[in-house]
Parts: structure tokens; sequence; C-alpha cells
């Protein structure tokens, strides 16, 4: 697959960011914002990442980690109700736990989705800020759909992935090609899952998740 790029937009002001660039700019916006005294809270700016797609995250300290095991499993995760566990081995968060008993700028952490096909994050704390907010986690920024084209034809956005054949050089397809492609794969039928904008995209049954879905598909080519 060619090398693809993973930007996001800016959820106060819009602006599109790299992955890299996306945290600093989210931080600009996060001190500023910055209030201290009566109705601001504690609240954590971290980046969820697994290779190179990321979620930009505001979570308030008084959360547990459940709530962000629930937030990643809606966005990201969620295909038969695997297990799931924060921390490094031999070193696990409970997950009643609230974040801000672990949670400090620059602390990172491994969390595990599925012990059998497991699907392995990163959360690292960007920043914390006191501000006047009320929902317990924000969705600050995601990357965009990946512009994954079909490795049949190459000219096509692709839609469909064959599991099976991951990893080979064909797994990744249009709906004209994957048609063709079910002649002669025997197990195209059961494996032929759909692209989505997640890490477990292609694992067990993923099929997308049930928040934030209008940026959940294909990428759309951009009009010339
Ligand atoms: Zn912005
Ligand atoms: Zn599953
Ligand atoms: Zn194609
Ligand atoms: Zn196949």
């Amino acid at each position: 697959m060619a090398k693809l790029k993973s930007e996001g937009k800016c959820y106060y002001c819009n602006k599109v960011s790299s992955k890299a660039g996306i945290s600093r700019h989210l931080e600009t916006h996060l001190k500023k914002m910055a209030v201290e005294g009566t109705g601001s809270k504690q609240y954590f700016h971290i980046r969820v990442e697994a290779d190179i797609m990321f979620l930009q995250l505001l979570i308030s300290g008084d959360a547990n980690f459940s709530k962000l095991d629930g937030f990643l499993r809606q966005i990201w995760l969620e295909c038969c109700g695997h297990m799931s566990q924060f921390g490094n081995w031999g070193s696990e968060i409970g997950k009643s736990r609230k974040v801000k008993e672990y949670f400090s700028k620059g602390f990172k952490t491994k969390y595990e989705y599925d012990f059998g096909s497991t699907t392995e994050l990163t959360i690292k704390v960007i920043g914390e800020h006191f501000l006047k907010e009320k929902q317990a986690i924000v969705l600050l920024s995601r990357n965009e759909p990946l512009e994954i084209y079909c490795q049949s034809c190459g000219k096509e956005p692709a839609s469909d992935i064959c599991s099976v054949h991951l990893g080979y050089e064909e797994a990744f397809f249009c709906e004209d090609c994957m048609e063709k492609h079910e002649e002669t794969c025997e197990d195209a039928e059961y494996a032929q899952l759909p692209v989505v904008n997640s890490p477990r995209m292609g694992t067990c049954g993923y099929t997308g998740g049930s928040i934030d879905t209008e940026r959940d598909g294909v990428f759309t080519v951009a009009k010339k």
C-alpha cells in the first residue's frame, strides 16, 4: 500500500492539521480557554493512536477508565464484546479508577481490545487544563478517512476488504473488483468486511463504530 497521509480537523476551528501537528494546534486553543475558579473542572487532553490512525480527546479528570473504554469501543473497536485492558503487562489499571489518579502531562499507557485478535492502542497525555466544559469526553479530532485505493484496479476508493487475504497483495477492493475477487476466493463471502476508519478494520467481524459515523466510512475523492 502506498504511504498514506493522516490528518484531522480541529473541533474548535475546523482547520486541518497533520497527525504530527494536531496535538500542538489543539493545545493552543485549550490554553486560551483555560480558566481557574468556579465552574471550571480539570480536563486532560489525550492522544490515542494506532499506527497512523489517531483520536484526540478531552477527558474529565473525574471520568473513570471504564468511561474511556466505552468511548473507544463506540468509536473504534466494538465487534462482539471482547475483553479489554488498560496498562502495561503486569501493571493493569483498574477500570473503576478515575483517570486523574494516573494521568499527568507526558503519561503514557497501552490499551488492548480483544486478547485473541488484539487491537493495541497507545494513549498519551498531551496536556492538563481547567475548563468550563460539561461533557465527560469531547472528541477534539480524529484522522479523516485514509485514502486507501482498490489494490486491484488502483483507481477507485477501496470499500471492501477480504479479511483472509489481508497481508497479501490484493485485500482492499472497490465494489466491482470485490465481485471479481469473489469468483476466485473461496472464503470471500464470509471474509468480506467494509473499509472503515478504525484500526480494527478487517479484524474479527468489525463493521464500524456507532458514534461520529460520518467520518467512519470510505474517503471521497476530492473534486478538482
Ligand atoms: Zn483549531
Ligand atoms: Zn469480535
Ligand atoms: Zn477496483
Ligand atoms: Zn479473498
